[in-house]
């Protein structure tokens, strides 16, 4: 199975070393026409305003509409962005795939950077992970078919809407796969909650 990895800006590199860990084959993807090879698109982190010129230029915004409809996309932090129904920025124009609004630099300017240990839910599975946040979105409102994957001090950084995901932080620099294994592989992850005994 071959992933797609947006290539036009950002940290898409480091995603490549998530999906060969899995067993994924993956491509960069420069233009449209590369879509209709793969099974999976990642939207990686950076900048948010710089996603929107490149993606408006190279006609990216109907071709991923669609493929967005059969097949799932996973989007890191400048890509949760991209992924938003509302941004409150008019540089921004998010694909609205994600039932969500989101504040860009939402954890203001004092901590652009930081690292956290969270315990995030997948399919009844729970497990705790290092998170990186870098000059993250907030996650300000979610509509009713999005589910909540994770919380930073009561703050929504990881969502799931059908077979999309959106993450405010970045997991390729963590060396975290569960977000990409949970999203191209969705059978693959099972519960660990403690099951109660039969009487
Ligand atoms: N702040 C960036 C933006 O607005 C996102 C940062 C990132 O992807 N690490 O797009």
């Amino acid at each position: 199975m071959k992933i797609g990895i947006l290539a036009l800006q950002g940290d898409y590199e480091k995603h490549t070393g998530i999906l060969d860990e899995l067993g994924l084959d993956s491509i960069l993807v420069r233009y449209p026409f590369e879509l209709i090879d793969i099974e999976g698109l990642i939207i990686p982190g950076g900048e948010s305003t710089t996603l929107t010129h490149l993606m408006k230029r190279m006609n990216f915004y109907k071709a991923m509409t669609d493929f967005a409809n059969e097949k799932p996309i996973l989007g890191t932090c400048a890509g949760l962005i991209m992924m938003a129904k509302v941004v409150n920025h008019h540089l921004v124009k998010p694909l609205g795939l994600l039932d969500i609004e989101v504040d860009r630099n939402g954890y203001g300017r004092q901590i652009h950077s930081f690292t956290e240990n969270l315990p995030v839910q997948l399919n009844n599975h729970i497990e705790k992970i290092p998170v990186t946040f870098i000059r993250a979105p907030k996650i300000t409102k979610t509509g009713e078919g999005v589910e909540i994957l994770a919380e930073y001090h009561g703050e929504i950084c990881a969502v799931k809407q059908g077979k999309h995901i959106g993450l405010a932080f970045h997991p390729e620099l963590d060396g975290v796969s569960i977000f990409h294994k949970s999203a191209f592989i969705p059978n693959s992850i099972s519960s660990n909650k403690e099951k109660p005994h039969a009487a």
